[in-house]
């Protein structure tokens, strides 16, 4: 992954960006920051950017750490004996882990630095914990930081929140993933459809990253350029591929996804709504397959599929539905010409 700086972290979550940028700038920074917000919106990448920028000797003249000098390079390397990163052992942040740091802090630091404390999931933090941790920060003279990452601020320790600067991250924009996932390499079109499944940046990498995913949405193509051709069948199309191309769980959920975003986008063909369709690059076969099938049909098939993808999180026999889902699909398409 590439690096991160001031103007990447803007460019994924401006507000963070811009607070960050202006702290360090006028050297007003915070003991003690929380970054708040969903899953996935970098929130722990940017937190140890920011323990970077607090320890690097030669900052760049865009404001940025060097990546080049001995700080820099340890904490790229996870291996600065000034940056901790606190994470739950099991579902709570214990006091013995904020205390072993305490203790590690309250020996002579042989590094002339800043320290910092990175807690992820800091709403796991018992009350004891945060008491510590926050009692740490205020001792006089100590040059101590903390950045508390989470996803549920409102689990936070309201001690806690009310003595720290609340970042907000937010979900990223679609047309910022797509074009990430593009730029890494990712099948355009799987691109524009993946940020309609997950609004989690690292799932979305993830999954433009899986070979099993990218299995599945081959599939549901395959499967509609089928629709409507009387010597194919979609069934066993489906039938012949499914254990190998779709071997778990997930890959199911995501291959179900896929095939409701395809009927959408065909209903948006139908209405003649183009600018809403996310296969762009299959609108010449969608328009051709709209024409040929009814409203009705379209509709029909599009809330069977929404019925199934309730129905998954239970665990029907999934194969059997899929099975008559298919057929009904089928038989709409067929019967339209
Ligand atoms: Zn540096």
């Amino acid at each position: 992954m590439a690096l991160m700086d001031f103007e990447t972290l803007s460019f994924y979550q401006p507000r963070a960006g811009t607070v960050l940028r202006n702290g360090f700038a006028m050297n007003r920074l915070s003991h003690a920051y929380i970054f708040e917000g969903p899953r996935g919106t970098k929130k722990l990448e940017t937190a140890f950017f920011f323990a970077k920028r607090l320890l690097c000797q030669h900052p760049t003249e865009t404001g940025d750490p060097c990546n080049a000098c001995t700080h820099c390079k340890r904490i790229m390397h996870a291996s600065h004996p000034n940056v901790f990163l606190i994470e739950a052992e099991g579902e709570v942040i214990k006091v013995d882990q904020i205390r072993r740091i305490v203790q590690e802090f309250s020996k002579a630091s042989l590094e002339d630095v800043p320290r910092v404390y990175i807690v992820n999931d800091a709403h796991k933090l018992n009350p004891e914990a945060g008491n510590t941790l926050l009692k740490t920060l205020e001792e006089p003279g100590a040059d101590i930081y903390a950045v508390l990452v989470t996803d549920s601020y409102n689990a936070l320790l309201k001690t806690i929140a009310s003595r720290s600067q609340v970042i907000h991250f937010t979900a990223l924009d679609k047309d910022v993933v797509r074009a990430d996932l593009v730029k890494s390499g990712v099948d355009p079109t799987l691109a524009m459809v993946i940020p309609e499944y997950t609004n989690n940046f690292d799932e979305a990498c993830r999954i433009g990253a899986s070979e099993t995913m990218s299995a599945a949405f081959r599939l549901v193509l395959e499967l509609f350029e089928m629709a409507g051709k009387p010597k194919k069948s979609m069934v066993l199309a489906l039938r012949e591929k499914r254990d190998e191309l779709l071997p778990d769980k997930d890959a199911k959920d995501f291959f179900l996804t896929l095939m409701i975003l395809y009927q959408k986008d065909l209903l948006n063909a139908k209405l003649r709504r183009l600018d809403q369709i996310v296969y762009r690059t299959e609108l010449e076969k969608l328009q051709r397959l709209a024409e040929t099938t009814t409203q009705k049909t379209i509709q029909n098939g599009l809330e069977r599929m929404l019925t199934l993808k309730s129905r998954l999180r239970f665990n029907i026999n999934s194969w059997l539905a899929f099975d008559s889902l298919l057929a009904n699909l089928e038989r709409g398409f067929l019967n339209a010409i």
